[in-house]
């Protein structure tokens, strides 16, 4: 029975300058089962592209190829990745086994490529090895074995499917000879099981053990003759190849009946439209079982890193770097601005509104209002309030001078200059000592001088014996305390000084003894020499000093009692040009914007860095995809769909992306935990707040700029052309 039959097959090669080379020149020939025949010729004869003709990897022919009824070259893409899979096993000179994978994977890898499971392919590559004596050895890598053993794995590997075909192309030439005579015996057991094994020889001897020999020459067909002397292996029939994975076991009949199903599928022709319907049920069944699982490339992929461990561990810690820079700068934006907001918020109060004029200078000289202005707001603020349905009513002073709710507030920045020409300053007597030079006053100059605000209390003293002030005293910032030169800031607390006033509206500076009557809680500007007075105190001293004409307000405060209300006010304050909140509103807006300018350059270094990290995953892809150029080859000339390749691809570029991702978390974590630490140590707080969504951000970008790299690499090694990947080096 004629189950391959070539007619008038001619090859031609396209050369460069458009010539061809015509390597197989109308080679006419018919095949059965049960030969095992002998291609010789010269080297150059053309014998390895009849072989890649035959075996489907090459479909640019003239003439004919017929395998059963078709001919090869009508086959689609899909048909010839099963026929590859199903009817074809191949067998190499140079094994072309998979390194990284063990014996046991190399043989089941044509039934991995057809989505069989587990246990089903252990047991049909057990059987296999067991025949080929190498039941022992199914844990070893291809390394570990000798040539000959490692050329009985590559038998096994063309088997498992059970083809009817088998192409050997040189299959004894890396061999000696007594392991040659041993794989010729297994050829020749095979053929005998009834399946055509083809192998091309150099060697007349090895040709004479087979029953056919066909010899090539220049690409013709020279001679074609049978083997009078061919005795079969018939003593060892009981154990032939074809009976015991057809017949014998229940797996086999399951895979084999698998098989036929497809067949039968892909061989109706001309279906009518339900059968069609029919034909596209059990088409998408078969996909499920039919193919490469996402397991089973996962598992492959897993392997093959391993063999690549070291390479593969840098690269995750080289992304894992763009990774942990990322994450970090996450976390101390949201530490930093939940420090601020936090600070800000114990710094105001809920329930009092505060309102500057916007535009003045920021912080160095704030705008004051005017009677008529402060009058103004509070009307247009009325209405608001009453167009929003808030009870609340602004009560200025000048309406009722007991029950008011809006009070005044003065800052301004004092500490221009040195200390002596500062514009607000403490002389402070020290208590009479020995020491000339200490017992000069000292005169300590005000950076910042303001108003008591209405909501300051007990929780923004520092010290237990402080108290808020009123007439005649003043409160200092710790710094402005420590540059008096008294030891403790308790200390400080009751001390009389001289404070001095000279803004350039007063007719004279104003020199009054105050009493010191406790340290401020600054927080943030903690560091800042902060003056901090009564307002009422200090707008009569203005008045002495300067003909009745008092202190006018730079900041308006409103006393509310009522959130809903502030908020209201707040609301209408930032919708107002002229007005703003107050100053440290501002300040935390001002940290915000800097903050802001800071993350998009932190964002614009970790985009850069990681689109570093993406070249580098892109060129170790790349690079891993030429070194297993030979694999690729191999793979598909198993059967392996151009889609299986990027799977199997795509994999592993998804697991580079995971294992850089995890590694850079952990490492985060690390370094996340010894940094708070040290900030904790060093100044009090660590302004580090990870969020667990941060660690999911980055783990997703790393596996999307992975997956990513991984798409060219992939996209290339699918297209990889089978024949000049089975002759890379
Ligand atoms: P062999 O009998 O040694 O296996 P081949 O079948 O490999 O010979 O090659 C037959 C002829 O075809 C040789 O002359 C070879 O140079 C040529 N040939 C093989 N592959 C190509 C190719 N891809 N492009 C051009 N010429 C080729
Ligand atoms: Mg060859």
């Amino acid at each position: 029975m004629k189950i391959l039959q070539l007619k008038n097959v001619y090859k031609d090669y396209k050369l460069e300058n458009k010539e061809k080379f015509t390597a197989l020149n109308d080679i006419n020939m018919s095949f059965e089962k049960g030969e095992l025949v002998s291609i010789i010729g010269e080297s150059g004869s053309g014998k390895s592209t009849l072989m890649n003709l035959i075996g489907g990897l090459d479909s640019d022919y003239r003439g004919e190829i017929i395998i059963g009824e078709q001919d090869l070259k009508n086959f689609k893409q899909k048909e010839l990745d099963d026929y590859r899979k199903k009817k074809i096993g191949f067998v190499f000179q140079s094994f072309n086994l998979i390194p990284h994978l063990s014996v046991i994977d190399n043989v089941t890898i044509g039934l991995t490529l057809s989505g069989v499971k587990e246990g089903v392919k252990h047991e049909k590559a057990i059987a296999l090895l067991n025949k080929l004596g190498l039941g022992d050895q199914i844990k070893k890598k291809p390394t570990q074995l000798s040539g000959g053993q490692k050329q009985r794995v590559a038998i096994a590997r063309a088997l498992i499917n059970d083809p009817d075909i088998i192409l050997a192309d040189e299959p004894t030439g890396a061999l000696d000879s007594t392991t040659t005579l041993q794989i010729l015996d297994i050829l020749k057991d095979i053929a005998d099981s009834g399946k055509l094994v083809i192998m091309v020889t150099h060697s007349e001897k090895v040709a004479k053990i087979s029953s056919r020999i066909i010899e090539i020459s220049d690409g013709k067909l020279v001679r074609d003759e049978k083997n009078k002397d061919y005795i079969p292996n018939l003593q060892k029939n009981d154990e032939i190849y074809e009976t015991d994975l057809n017949k014998n076991s229940d797996i086999n009949s399951v895979i084999k009946s698998e098989l036929n199903k497809e067949e039968t599928t892909q061989n109706s022709q001309a279906p009518n439209f339900d059968e069609a319907k029919i034909k596209n049920k059990r088409k998408n069944k078969k996909n499920k079982e039919g193919h490469l699982s996402i397991l089973s490339a996962l598992k492959l992929s897993i392997h093959n890193m391993w063999a690549s461990k070291v390479k593969n561990f840098l690269m995750a810690i080289g992304v894992s770097i763009s990774l942990i820079s990322l994450i970090l700068m996450l976390s101390f934006g949201a530490g930093l601005t939940g420090y601020i907001s936090d600070q800000a918020l114990s710094y105001s109060s809920p329930n009092v509104a505060t309102i500057t004029k916007r535009g003045s200078t920021s912080i160095v000289a704030p705008k004051s209002f005017t009677d008529e202005e402060i009058a103004d707001i509070s009307l247009n603020l009325n209405e608001y309030l009453e167009s929003k349905n808030s009870d609340f009513r602004v009560v200025t002073k000048n309406e009722d001078e007991y029950d008011y709710n809006l009070s005044y507030g003065f800052s301004m920045m004092t500490g221009f200059g040195n200390g002596s020409s500062a514009l607000a300053k403490i002389i402070y007597q020290p208590e009479e000592t020995e020491d000339e030079e200490e017992a000069k006053p000292k005169e300590c100059p005000i950076f910042y001088s303001y108003t008591t605000p209405p909501y300051y209390n007990e929780k923004h003293l520092l010290t237990e014996n402080s108290s808020i002030c009123g007439d005649g005293q003043i409160m200092l910032s710790s710094a402005a305390a420590k540059a008096m030169g008294i030891e403790k800031i308790e200390d400080v607390v009751g001390k009389k000084v001289i404070l001095s006033i000279n803004l350039p509206e007063l007719k004279a500076p104003i020199e009054t003894e105050v009493e010191i009557s406790g340290i401020v809680d600054v927080s943030m500007f903690s560091g800042m020499l902060v003056m901090y007075v009564d307002y009422d105190y200090l707008n009569s001293r203005f008045k002495e000093n300067n003909d009745s004409k008092g202190l006018s307000p730079t900041t308006l405060y409103i006393t509310t009692n009522n959130t809903k209300a502030t908020k209201l006010i707040n609301d209408y304050v930032s919708t107002q040009k002229e007005l703003s909140g107050s100053l440290e509103e501002k300040l935390v807006r001002m940290f915000d914007e800097m903050l802001d300018t800071f993350s998009i350059a932190l964002t614009i270094i970790a985009g850069i860095s990681l689109a570093v990290a993406l070249i580098m995953i892109l060129v170790v892809l790349y690079i891993s995809v030429s070194e297993r150029t030979k694999e690729i080859g191999v793979l598909k000339s198993i059967g392996a769909r151009k889609k299986d390749i990027k799977l199997i691809f795509s994999t592993e570029s998804f697991l580079v992306g995971l294992l850089a991702g995890i590694t850079g978390i952990i490492f985060t974590l690390i370094i996340g935990g010894i940094l708070t630490l040290v900030f904790n140590i060093l100044i009090g707080f660590a302004p580090i707040k990870m969020m667990w969504y941060f660690f999911v951000e980055a783990l997703a970008i790393s596996i999307f700029i992975s997956v990513l790299a991984g798409l060219y690499p992939s996209a290339k090694a699918s297209k990889l052309d089978p024949i000049e990947s089975l002759r890379h080096e």
